[in-house]
């Protein structure tokens, strides 16, 4: 039988399909708008399921929740926002669409995640160069880890500069028993084809009370004041959740908790198989009880010196289909290697796998290696630019059997020269 491919994360439906019964609904009574039951039914579970008294918007993507968020905390043209530098652009990029500049952070080596100590450096030198204060500041939970919510929290309480925390990969991930995204002024969520939960495409913004959804709401209908016309005294966007995208969201609620014990259950068994691989090591959150992560993906690092079947061919070829997105548009290029990537193992190990119909990627490059961000200041400390040359992702969604592990593990063992 030819094997099917073994793809990193991919959205998972319940058993049930009680995600076409909330579809069909919407179809059935009309309510085939950014608005209706499935909004309302969708934004009530999450708020069930993040907890802590919050309020909660579904909007049409984790990116708008960002932006949203900044919005809301009064970013503008002109202003700082300090920003993890490991992480996916969306985290990032709204900083730039309201005409702020983002300061990369880099990361603390056993989270991966925004360095607390690095941090309060950043917020210092950024006072004294510049006279103000960063407007905000954003940790990633990185593949789900979550950041160390009470380091990064203290820091930001003695300046008095809020959190938007973008847990986007960490949905249902907690520190100290409480979900990520309930710490900040706001938490960011996404329900894009691959993250934890689908709603094929969406996101949703945890807010502190009901002014505060309720002002991200105004914003995310274009901002209309309560004339019998349209009148505006702001500039809004059109970031609602749709009634049917809702529908998916509230069928998938049934089956989230399922989904988080099943990626952490695929990291155990990782962690497992890969104990006695020597020059792979699987990347582990940190042991002191504090951390509960939803291992979104699984990810390993690569010693430098361990070779791989290929590996003098790395690089060897301009790549002509995107990593990571089979819809993606992407620009082609007329070079085959940048000034910062992968060591030639990692990317050897990549094209073997995929050879094994296993979908193996690079970890996020970091924003303060990106080109578009070279003018961004950065406050560096060589962790993240490290671990994105040593790190790589493997398979890890719902879709990944006990059997598909173990396959994985036996092809990276397989790969390596003896
Ligand atoms: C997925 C993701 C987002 C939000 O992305 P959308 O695709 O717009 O939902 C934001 N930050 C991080 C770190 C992400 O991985």
């Amino acid at each position: 039988m030819e094997r099917k491919t073994i793809y990193l994360c991919l959205a998972h439906m319940s058993e049930e399909g009680v995600e076409q019964k909330y579809v069909k609904e919407a179809f059935d009574t009309n309510w085939v708008v950014p608005l209706g039951p499935n909004v309302n039914g969708f934004e009530d579970d999450l708020k069930k399921f993040v907890g802590e008294g919050k309020e909660v918007v579904a909007l049409s993507a984790g990116t708008a929740a960002v932006h949203l968020a900044l919005l809301a905390c009064g970013v503008g043209p002109g202003d700082e926002v300090l920003v993890q530098s490991f992480t996916f652009c969306a985290s990032s990029h709204p900083v730039t669409y309201l005409g702020a500049t983002p300061v990369f952070v880099d990361s603390e080596a056993d989270t991966w995640n925004m360095d607390p100590v690095l941090l309060e450096e950043a917020i210092k030198d950024r006072i004294a160069k510049t006279g103000k204060k960063p407007k905000a500041i954003v940790p990633v939970a990185l593949y789900g880890m979550p950041y160390d919510c009470e380091r990064i929290m203290d820091v930001a309480d003695r300046y008095d500069i809020p959190v938007v925390e973008d847990a986007a990969e960490g949905f249902g991930s907690r520190f100290n028993g409480q979900m990520l995204g309930t710490f900040g002024k706001f938490g960011v969520l996404s329900f894009n084809g691959n993250k934890m939960i689908t709603t094929s495409g969406g996101g949703a913004l945890i807010c502190e009370d009901m002014e505060s959804k309720n002002n991200i709401m105004w914003y995310a209908t274009q901002a209309r004041d309560a004339y019998p016309y349209y009148q505006h005294t702001a500039v809004g966007y059109n970031y609602r959740m749709s009634n049917i995208c809702a529908g998916i969201g509230r069928g998938q609620m049934t089956v989230a908790d399922d989904h988080i014990n099943h990626h952490k259950h695929v990291q155990a068994l990782y962690e497992e198989l890969l104990a006695d691989v020597p020059g792979v090591e699987i990347h582990k959150q940190p042991a002191d009880g504090r951390y509960d992560s939803n291992y979104w993906l699984c990810t390993a690092t690569l010693e430098p010196a361990l070779r791989i079947v290929g590996q003098e061919n790395a690089y060897k070829e301009v790549i002509k289909t995107a990593v990571g997105g089979a819809a993606g548009v992407i620009h082609v290029v007329d070079s085959t290697t940048t000034d910062c990537q992968p060591n030639d193992n990692v990317e050897a190990l990549r094209v073997f796998m995929l050879e094994k119909k296993v979908e193996a990627r690079p970890v996020w490059k970091p924003m303060h290696k990106q080109p578009v961000y070279a003018n961004s200041p950065a406050y560096v400390n060589g962790v993240s630019e490290a671990i994105f040359k040593v790190g790589i992702c493997l398979p890890a969604g719902p879709c990944v059997s006990d059997d598909d592990v173990r396959y994985i593990v036996d092809c990276i063992k397989e790969s390596i020269v003896k």
